[in-house]
């Protein structure tokens, strides 16, 4: 008999009916599970993987939030009309308005029902396009997504919510208009039936179906992505085949900097600049606003054609952002005594390093940089050796279309309406990010949407 290793469950345990079926184990399914659960509902989690927690896993960055209590310990005064405007820009003014309102008035309750769950985000950093630091992270300033992950499955273990791992969810049954139930097929027992009054899609974005970015990118096939393998955006199709309709879906982000020289495309995450990292061509100069969107970094590192760019920082920056330790330990970056050595070492003119650095730190002494106007992340300069060097290359990193929802996270058909009994939320939805998504906002969109699918899903089966 196979062992089921926390916060797993026994497959021969899943029950014919649940009140509310959550398809996929990252950071909204979980989230909409506990607080459905929490609501009253019997639910159950289906992940078609063995390894839990999808791309939320691998977020590092952080999850923005305003007005929490959090920016408030740290001397920053934010406000949500702000969090809307730069969320707006930087998504090229084509976001959904009526979920983007939502959201930004919901994510200081994200934070503190976090804090309530014994998942406490009590740091916080920049991310490009942001005019404050607005990305909560732990206090140990490591990854926020593998915290979150853990912090959620151990929820789920101490409120008894099963998540049955090996578990596809192969279809949705409609009865009539309603959603009623779905077809599974787990490892161990095979294809099954199982009802439920409601049913939630929460199974991620798309970077990993080759068919399907044909169809909407095809100029983006010769990328790598730093996705992972689950991304094969079932959910869309689950969600269409009962009448739900999609939005966006050829807006897919490109993120500037994912280390690609190993068999493994590793994101290195936005917190790394936001902790002052620049930004240099060959030629060892910088060459843009390392704090602008991540569609412009991205622009710019392409405009360069010179097989990506390079990251410059030093300890003072490794020590500000955990996750360097485990890029280092993994290979990925390139270290020197001296900036010169460190020049040597990444293939880089190294009297124009030292000068691009000086100049850099002359800025940042200065609070102002006159020639790229970077404006945020600008606490620290590249001073305290030893420095490091990661060589970047921009990757597939997100997939912003998706399902289309309203702001109760109904699922919507092609006139409008909602499909009674279905939800969605999280990379799996479309429309609240436009044609650019901001760093630290899509963990943001799981736990704000994950939590209002738990509650809507709630209100509808138990007629709150
Ligand atoms: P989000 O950030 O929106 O929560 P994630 O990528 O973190 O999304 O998680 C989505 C999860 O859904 C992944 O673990 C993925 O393996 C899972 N998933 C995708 N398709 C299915 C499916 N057909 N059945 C069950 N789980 C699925």
């Amino acid at each position: 008999m196979a062992k089921f290793i926390f916060p797993k469950a026994n497959p021969v345990e899943m029950k014919d009916s649940y009140d509310f079926v959550v398809i996929g184990s990252g950071a909204a399914g979980m989230t909409a599970a506990i607080q459905a659960q929490e609501l009253g509902l019997d639910v159950a989690i289906f992940e078609k993987l063995a390894v839990l927690g999808g791309n939320s896993n691998r977020a590092s960055s952080g999850m923005n939030g305003v007005e929490t209590f959090v920016q408030l310990q740290n001397g920053i005064v934010d406000s949500q009309e702000s969090f809307y405007e730069d969320t707006l820009k930087g998504g090229g003014g084509t976001n959904d308005t009526e979920l983007l309102h939502y959201f930004v008035t919901h994510t200081e309750s994200a934070i503190d029902w976090l804090y309530n769950h014994n998942i406490n985000l009590t740091d916080i950093t920049s991310t490009g396009g942001m005019s404050q630091k607005r990305a909560h992270r732990p206090g140990d300033k490591s990854a926020v997504g593998g915290y979150l992950v853990k912090g959620l499955q151990k929820q789920l273990a101490y409120k008894q919510i099963p998540l049955f791992a090996g578990t596809k969810v192969l279809e949705l049954i409609k009865s009539g208009d309603q959603v009623t139930g779905l077809k599974i097929n787990n490892d161990q027992i095979g294809e099954k039936t199982v009802n439920a009054k409601a049913v939630l899609i929460a199974a991620g974005g798309f970077a990993q179906n080759r068919e399907m970015l044909a169809e909407y990118a095809p100029k983006l096939l010769d990328l790598k992505t730093t996705n992972h393998p689950g991304a094969t955006g079932d959910g869309m199709k689950l969600a269409t085949a009962v009448g739900g309709t999609l939005v966006d879906m050829n807006k897919i982000q490109i993120h500037p900097t994912a280390q690609q020289d190993t068999d493994h495309v590793y994101l290195i995450g936005e917190g790394v600049r936001g902790e002052g990292a620049i930004l240099v061509n060959r030629a060892g100069q910088r060459f843009v606003n390392e704090m602008t969107t991540r569609d412009k970094a991205t622009a710019a590192i392409n405009d360069l054609h010179e097989d990506g760019a390079t990251l410059i920082l030093d300890q003072g920056i490794r020590d500000a952002f955990k996750a360097i330790d485990f890029y280092y330990a993994m290979g990925l970056v390139m270290k020197g005594a001296t900036l010169a050595e460190l020049a040597d070492k990444a293939n880089l003119d190294a009297k124009n390093l030292e000068e691009t650095v000086a100049k850099w730190n002359e800025f940042q002494a200065a609070g102002e940089d006159t020639e790229f106007g970077r404006t945020t992340a600008m606490d620290r300069g590249i001073t305290t050796g030893p420095f490091y060097a990661i060589h970047i290359k921009p990757a597939i990193h997100y997939t912003m279309g998706g399902i289309k929802i309203n702001k109760l996270t109904e699922v919507l058909t092609e006139a409008g309406d909602a499909i009674s009994g279905l939800y969605a939320a999280g990379e799996v939805t479309g429309g609240l990010h436009g044609n650019n998504r901001i760093g630290g906002n899509s963990i943001a969109e799981t736990v704000v949407f994950g939590r209002q699918a738990g509650k809507q899903a709630a209100k509808y089966v138990l007629d709150l």
